[in-house]
C-alpha cells in the first residue's frame, strides 16, 4: 500500500531494523540519582544533572517565590514586553560568574546557538571554521547563514590553522567549537585555538554546555579552566545541564550583547524564558558561586567510576571530564547492553549513529554529584555482569 506518508513508515521501519530506533522512557518522579521508570526504581546514569540541582529544595523554593511575585509566563518576546527584572538579575549574575561584561539569557542552549552564531556571519563573504564534531545546534546555527564553511579535523588546531590560511581573505572569520565534546568528554584545545585565532584575527566562539558547573574554579567553565579570560569572544552556556533547570545564555563584552539584542532571532521572535526557570537558574548560579563542594563531589565520583570501569576492562574512550563513554561498536550491541542493564535496575541509554559515527555506538554514563559511592558500586556491578554476559570484557 502506498500513501503520502510511505517515506515516514519506511524510515521508521529502517531505524528499527538497524537498531537505531529511539524507545523513549518516561520518568515518573524528579531527576536525581534514582528515577522511577515503568513503576520501577532504577539508578540514573544518563542525565546531564551533573550537580544534582534539578530537584534541589533551594531552587524549587526560588521558583515558587518568583511565581508568587511575577506569575509564570513572560507574556512576550524579550524585545517587546517580555524582559522582566528577574531576567536582568540572572544576566548580571551570569556575567559575574563567567567574568564577562554582560550576558544574554535565551530559552535554551540550542536557541542560544541559533541566536549567537548567525549575527556573527552576516554576509556570504564571512567564513566559519567549525570542528567536525560540533554539536547539532552549532551546525544548525551555521546552516541559517550563507557564510563559507570550513570544517576542520576534530580537536586539531593545526588543521584549523591550515583552513584559516586558506580562508584568510574573508573579511569576517569565526571559529566555533564545543568546549567539552558531549559524546566523548574530550576538551577542545582552546589555548592553541586562541593563539591561531589571534594570528589570523578571527573571532572565537565556544559552546561550553558541558563545561559549566564542571570545569574551572567553582565550575566557571572551560575558559576559566585554561585561564583564557578576555581571549575568547563569546561563551555559550546552558542552564539545563549542571545548573539543573532549562535555558541558555551568551556571555561576552557589552558591544556584542548589545548587537545580539538587536539581531538574535530567537531573542527577537520567541518568548522569553519563563519566570520559574529564570528564578531557579539564578539560585543555581548563586549556589555555585558560594561553594564548590558539588563540583568537587562530581569529580571525585567521576574519578572513582572511571578507574573502576577501566580495571574491569571496559574501553572508556579518552574522556577528560565526568562524561564516561562505554565503547561498544555496533548499535545493536549498545541497545542490548542498555536493555540488560535496565533489567538489573540501571538506566543508561544507548547512543548511536547519527549522534555518533557509524560503528562507534556506546553507552554514555553521566556521573553526577547526586550519586553516592553505594550508587556507583551498584552501577559498576551491573556493568560487570552485563559486560561478561555479552563477552565485552
Ligand atoms: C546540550 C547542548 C546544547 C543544547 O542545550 P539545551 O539547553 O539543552 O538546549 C548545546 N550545545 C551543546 C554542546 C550541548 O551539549
Amino acid at each position: 500500500m502506498t500513501s503520502k506518508f510511505s517515506f515516514v513508515s519506511q524510515t521508521l521501519e529502517q531505524l528499527k531494523k538497524e537498531g537505531r530506533y529511539n524507545y523513549i522512557k518516561e520518568n515518573e518522579g524528579p531527576q536525581g540519582a534514582w528515577l522511577i521508570i515503568n513503576g520501577k526504581k532504577v539508578l540514573n546514569m544518563c542525565s546531564n544533572n551533573y550537580l544534582g540541582l534539578a530537584n534541589d529544595p533551594r531552587l524549587k523554593q526560588a521558583a515558587i517565590e518568583a511565581i508568587e511575585k511575577y506569575g509564570v509566563g513572560p507574556g512576550a518576546v524579550r524585545s517587546i514586553a517580555g524582559t522582566m527584572k528577574i531576567h536582568r538579575e540572572l544576566e548580571k549574575k551570569l556575567a559575574e560568574f563567567k567574568g564577562t561584561e554582560r550576558s544574554l539569557v535565551l530559552q535554551s542552549g540550542f536557541n542560544a546557538n541559533l541566536a549567537g552564531i548567525p549575527p556573527l556571519l552576516p554576509t556570504p563573504e564571512a567564513a566559519v571554521f567549525t570542528d567536525e564534531l560540533n554539536h547539532a545546534s552549532i551546525i544548525d546555527g551555521i546552516r541559517l547563514t550563507k557564510a563559507k564553511r570550513y570544517i576542520y579535523k576534530h580537536g586539531d588546531a593545526s588543521d584549523l590553522e591550515a583552513k584559516l590560511k586558506e580562508g584568510k581573505d574573508h573579511p569576517i572569520k569565526l571559529i566555533v567549537t564545543d568546549g567539552v565534546f558531549s559524546m566523548d568528554g574530550d576538551l577542545a584545545p582552546l589555548p592553541e585555538i586562541v593563539e591561531v585565532a589571534e594570528k589570523y584575527d578571527a573571532i572565537v566562539y565556544v559552546d561550553d554546555a558541558h563545561g559549566e558547573g564542571v570545569l574551572g574554579d567553582h565550575g566557571r567553565g572551560i575558559v576559566d579552566h585554561f585561564k583564557l579570560h578576555g581571549r575568547v569572544d563569546v561563551e555559550l552556556g546552558t542552564l539545563s545541564k549542571a545548573f539543573g533547570v532549562v535555558g541558555g545564555y551568551l556571555a561576552a563584552e557589552s558591544l556584542l550583547i548589545d548587537y545580539y539584542e538587536q539581531s538574535g532571532r530567537p531573542y527577537l521572535f520567541s518568548s522569553a524564558l519563563t519566570v520559574p526557570d529564570t528564578a531557579a537558574a539564578l539560585r543555581a548560579v548563586e549556589i555555585l558561586m558560594e561553594s564548590d563542594e558539588l563540583v568537587r563531589k562530581l569529580w571525585d565520583n567521576a574519578k572513582y567510576f572511571k578507574e573502576q570501569m577501566q580495571s574491569l576492562g571496559f574501553d572508556i574512550g579518552h574522556s577528560q571530564t565526568p562524561i564516561t563513554p562505554i565503547m561498544l561498536g555496533e548499535s545493536k550491541v549498545a541497545q542490548e547492553f542498555s536493555a540488560k542493564l535496565f533489567e538489573k535496575g540501571v538506566f543508561a541509554t544507548p547512543i548511536f549513529y547519527p549522534t555518533v559515527p557509524k560503528g562507534k555506538a556506546r553507552i554514555r554514563v553521566m556521573i553526577s554529584a547526586a550519586h553516592s559511592k553505594e550508587d556507583l558500586d551498584f552501577g559498576l556491578r551491573a556493568f560487570e555482569e552485563v559486560g561478561k554476559e555479552l563477552k565485552i570484557i
